[in-house]
């Protein structure tokens, strides 16, 4: 059985691991800030470059080019912002890392503050967070009283603090702007691309790194290790570990620290997971959570890799990375991997999907305020009994009209569950419409 990596989860389920600032000081922490205080900013930086780390959010945009992009000439406080406002569905894994290691966080956030010099950071955490808020402020308070934040920390001439702004609950707050745009007290309404990139326009219209909380720990281990070891982890353009979170149908559902590609889809639910309930086929897998497009159980993957190599797998063989996922035409998004097997019914299954992306539209652009809602009305209609020959097409129509034509991705996260579900899937939405009480015959024409 593969086994695990664990470097940002190291700690996180030892017994006698607590999260409080004596035993964080007594497993080495804040030593690796006191070496980054001993090199030059620009040199953390370089490391991060050379280390190939990803963003381990859900775009997966290299860290060291995000960090490339600052504005640093524009005379303006720069910011680094820490997005906790993990909402996707399937993951959960930066609610490990903040419940259970928390000053590993702080301390990667420091060091990443002093590399591009932001002298205030912020840690946006989902609302629903309340006991993760409560965990950070206190290790933050513990942070300051041993001078790590504040003042001119352990004499080094730099100065940083972290505040923790708490959300109200809402997914788009994920998306950078949209965090953003709620940071500074306002509907968190995602911004339009360009002008508005963070790096340059960012919070306050100020130059504003937003990063992941398991890729700000990263930046610790990497000035541990220096960038050349780190991307020795994994393999070339995808370094480093990955933290999966596995849910759905299987034995030993949870999250698991992996280099990336040092494993396949195959080994991790059928080794690491102790494979399906007794009994039952794979029927699906979403590979990063529900956002990211489903993928059949029986479906062939073929196509060439980055580096020119053909591929042709099955479901099993797709490794484990950030770029396997995408091949088979996914992605590893935020690393939710949900998995559904032959007892799933999959019109409410998407159902579902659509029902939660209804809810957290932000309301701001036509296709996606209007499409997702019809989207949510006819495939709640659908599973009411009520399910007709054209629903299936009319599910794709829509979806096919907001991919592309809205102001951020939420647009894409809503529509390629359908797109994907519907496309794979027809032979059951048909099927729903056969078997439906009321059909499109019955006289009842009305749309949802
Ligand atoms: Fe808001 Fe949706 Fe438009 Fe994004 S795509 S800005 S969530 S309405």
């Amino acid at each position: 059985m593969p086994e695990e990596h664990r470097i940002i989860l190291k700690h996180a389920d030892e017994p006698d691991y607590t999260r409080d600032i004596d035993c964080y000081l007594k497993h080495g922490g804040y030593e690796i800030l006191q070496k980054a205080f001993k090199m030059k900013p620009d040199e953390i930086h370089q490391e991060v470059m050379d280390s190939g780390l990803r963003g381990r959010g859900g775009a997966g945009f290299p860290t060291g080019l995000k960090w490339k992009f600052l504005d640093r000439k524009s005379g303006k406080p720069i910011y680094l912002v820490c997005n906790a406002d993990e909402s996707e569905p399937g993951t959960f894994k930066d609610k490990q890392i903040m419940y259970k290691d928390p000053h590993q966080l702080i301390e990667g956030m420091i060091i990443s503050a002093f590399s591009i010099q932001a002298k205030q950071a912020f840690i946006y955490i989902r609302g629903e967070f309340f006991e993760g808020a409560r965990i950070l402020e206190e290790a933050i308070e513990e942070a300051r009283a041993k001078k790590f934040l504040g003042e001119n920390i352990l004499n080094s001439g730099f100065s940083c603090d972290i505040v923790v702004h708490r959300g109200a609950g809402a997914y788009i707050c994920g998306e950078e702007t949209g965090l953003i745009e709620s940071l500074e007290g306002k509907r968190p309404y995602p911004r339009i691309k360009p002008p508005y990139f963070p790096a340059v326009l960012g919070l306050y219209q100020s130059p504003t790194i937003v990063n992941n909380v398991e890729t700000l720990c990263n930046v610790k281990h990497i000035v541990e290790m220096t960038g050349k070891e780190f991307s020795k982890i994994g393999s070339p353009g995808n370094t480093g570990t990955r933290i999966w979170c596995v849910s759905g149908h299987v034995q030993k559902p949870g999250y698991y620290e992996f280099p990336c590609g040092g494993l396949t889809m195959g080994e991790m639910i059928n080794e690491v997971c102790g494979g399906l309930m007794p009994g039952r086929k794979l029927k699906a897998i979403i590979p990063g959570g529900s956002s990211a497009k489903v993928l059949r159980a029986d479906e062939r993957f073929k196509g060439k890799l980055k580096d020119g190599s053909e591929f042709d797998w099955g479901i099993w063989d797709i490794p484990l990375d950030f770029d396997g996922p995408a091949a088979a035409g996914s992605m590893s998004g935020s690393g939710g991997i949900i998995i559904m097997d032959d007892s799933t019914d999959i019109v409410q299954a998407l159902s579902n999907i659509t029902a939660f992306y209804a809810h957290e539209s932000c309301g701001q652009c036509t296709p996606c305020r209007e499409g997702v809602q019809w989207m949510r009305k006819i495939s709640k209609r659908m599973c009411g009994g009520d399910a007709r020959e054209e629903d299936a097409d009319l599910l794709l129509s829509i979806a096919n009209q907001i991919e592309g034509r809205t102001i951020c991705a939420f647009g894409e996260a809503a529509a390629w569950p359908v797109q994907s579900f519907v496309d794979k899937f027809k032979d059951e939405f048909k099927a729903y419409a056969e078997t439906s009480p009321v059909s499109s015959e019955s006289g009842d024409k009305q749309l949802v």
